[in-house]
Order: C-alpha cells, then sequence, then structure tokens
C-alpha cells in the first residue's frame, strides 16, 4: 500500500522572480503528482502539500537545495492520499495576508524573537512572568490552548487592530505570539513591535512543533487543523488529553466543529452529536446571526485552506 505524507512549511525570503518560481514549482509538482496549495509572493513561499513519501522526499530534495529555502522548517505529518482535491500553486502580494493596509509589516525586516519549544517549556515552568497571545481565531482557542494565554476576540485575522488595543497594558511586559504552524506570528509578532511593544517573542513552528515535542502537557485540548483527518502526529486518545471544548447546544465537552447548514450562515462552531440529531442537521443552536450569503461562503473548501495556511 502506498503511503502518503503532508508537509507544510513557509520561508520569508526576498524572492524577486516570482514567476519563474512559480513556474518552477508548478513543473516539479505536477510531475511528482503532489496536490495541496502554494502561495508565492516576494515576500516569501507558504505551501501545504501532499504526495507519496518518495515524491515528497525527491520535492523537498529538490526545494532545499535552493540556497533561499535551505533552512526552511518541514512539518511533516501523516497523509490520507485524499488531503487535497488539487493542485494550486499561485503569486499574491503576500504570503499570508494581515489585511493591516499601509501599516503592513515585512518579517524579513521585523519580526520577533524566535523562541524554541524548549526554551518556552522552560519559561513555563519556571514561573517566568511573560504573556502569551494566541493569534489563531476564536475558534480555534475554544478547543486548545495554552493555560492563560490571552483569547483575541477575533474571528479574522483582520481584526488584529482592534485587539491590540485591549492588550495595551503589556506594551512592557514580555510577551510571546502563538499560532497554529508559525507563519502568522511572523507578521503579528512583527506587528506588535511597530505598535510600540517592546519585548516581543514568537513561538518557533508554532503550537505544532510544541506539540510535537510536549504532547499534551502544556498545551490543553485539541490543535484545531483545517481538516480532522488530518492530525499533526499528537494523538486524541492519549489518557492525558483533555477535551476543553464545549458544545453550543448542551455545553457538554465537545471538540468536534460542525459548519452550520443555513446556506446564508455556513458558521463554523462547536456542536456535539447527540445535540446535531436532536436537530437533523447542524444548524445554530442560538439562531443564525449571518443573514446575507457572503462572497466569501463560496469555496468553503478553498476557503479554510487558506485559512489553514494563514496560521
Ligand atoms: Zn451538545
Ligand atoms: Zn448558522
Amino acid at each position: 500500500m502506498q503511503e502518503y505524507e503532508i508537509i507544510l512549511f513557509y520561508k520569508y525570503v526576498h524572492i524577486a522572480d516570482t514567476q519563474a518560481l512559480l513556474e518552477h514549482q508548478r513543473e516539479i509538482c505536477t510531475r511528482l503528482e503532489l496536490k495541496g496549495r502554494t502561495i508565492i509572493a516576494t515576500e516569501g513561499i507558504n505551501a501545504t502539500l501532499e504526495g507519496t513519501k518518495e515524491h515528497i522526499a525527491a520535492y523537498l530534495a529538490d526545494y532545499l537545495s535552493d540556497p533561499r529555502f535551505a533552512d526552511t522548517h518541514i512539518k511533516r505529518s501523516v497523509g490520507t492520499g485524499d488531503a487535497f482535491p488539487k493542485l494550486s500553486i499561485k503569486v499574491r502580494q503576500e504570503i499570508v495576508s494581515l489585511h493591516l493596509g499601509t501599516c503592513d509589516v515585512d518579517p524579513n525586516q521585523t519580526t520577533g524573537i524566535h523562541l524554541k519549544p524548549e526554551e518556552l517549556h522552560e519559561w513555563i515552568h519556571s514561573g517566568k512572568e511573560f504573556y502569551i497571545v494566541d493569534m489563531r481565531n476564536a475558534y480555534e482557542h475554544k478547543v486548545g490552548q495554552f493555560e492563560g494565554s490571552i483569547c483575541p476576540p477575533m474571528d479574522n485575522f483582520r481584526d488584529l487592530p482592534k485587539f491590540i488595543k485591549s492588550i495595551e497594558h503589556l506594551k512592557d511586559k514580555v510577551v510571546l505570539t502563538v499560532c497554529t504552524g508559525g507563519v502568522r506570528c511572523e507578521k503579528a509578532s512583527g506587528y506588535l513591535i511597530t505598535q510600540g511593544f517592546k519585548n516581543v517573542y514568537q513561538l518557533d513552528g508554532g503550537i505544532v512543533s510544541y506539540m510535537e515535542k510536549y504532547p499534551n502537557e502544556d498545551f490543553k485540548g485539541k490543535l484545531y487543523v483545517f481538516d480532522q483527518r488530518v492530525m499533526m502526529g499528537f494523538y486524541t486518545d492519549d489518557p492525558k488529553h483533555q477535551v476543553i471544548g464545549r458544545c453550543e447546544g448542551c455545553d457538554g465537552a465537545c471538540e468536534k466543529f460542525v459548519n452550520c447548514v443555513n446556506d446564508n450562515c455556513h458558521r463554523h462552531f462547536i456542536f456535539c452529536d447527540s445535540c446535531v440529531n436532536a436537530k437533523g442537521k447542524p444548524v445554530c443552536p442560538h439562531g443564525c446571526t449571518m443573514t446575507r450569503r457572503s462572497k466569501s461562503v463560496k469555496n468553503s473548501f478553498w476557503k479554510k485552506i487558506t485559512s489553514f495556511f494563514s496560521k
């Protein structure tokens, strides 16, 4: 039986000729029958790809031989062979967008100090004073989080500037930003610096890397990934695993997400099987908040992948 592997990586590095890189990536990914999504911009590259183990190895041999990308941190997980429906490679303005307009940040110039998972582990267990700011979406924070971390009331990364106001009192404190794989923190930590925060760190390799080293320890609950089939190499059947999510219907412990079936809504929320069955289909238990179908709801699959990328 074929064994599949999924790789995730990003690299902030100046890319002078994005079109040439796009063509090379398209050629090699097509030849190796990889699927997934790659975004290229002058500020770097961000990708998640699936293929057979052999083909992924061949791809990485090529990718890592490029001196611009040689020190990229590659995160790996077990694939299914059908994690992605197709291959998409695009050139964009940014590899992850903060929607900050004119005050956007170039992580090649301004970014927080990278803190290794081992160092964070030491910080947590030594009782050091510092504040963890979770840069993921609120729904991701609901099922898994570092204890005591500050929950951003964000449903979208573009709410960041509003959120910053609520943590202004931390400007002179040690602040550590965390996100799923690290790519968001490269910008978010840089943004905090531009907003006057003086001691800004970011978790190197993201929560994924921390969980690989210290599964079910300081990060409680489940690490949300865009696709429930793709868990990043740590398991919820570990007896130490704690469920911290709550069903929106019955408030019972639950870490299962559903999408509201209302076409005008499609909200992503935690809902247990009994509540789903009681309603027949998953639908917001307290009424849908969205009334008009927004453009962004279309292509929700790609939307989810995009949001996964921006973690
Ligand atoms: Zn329930
Ligand atoms: Zn709804």
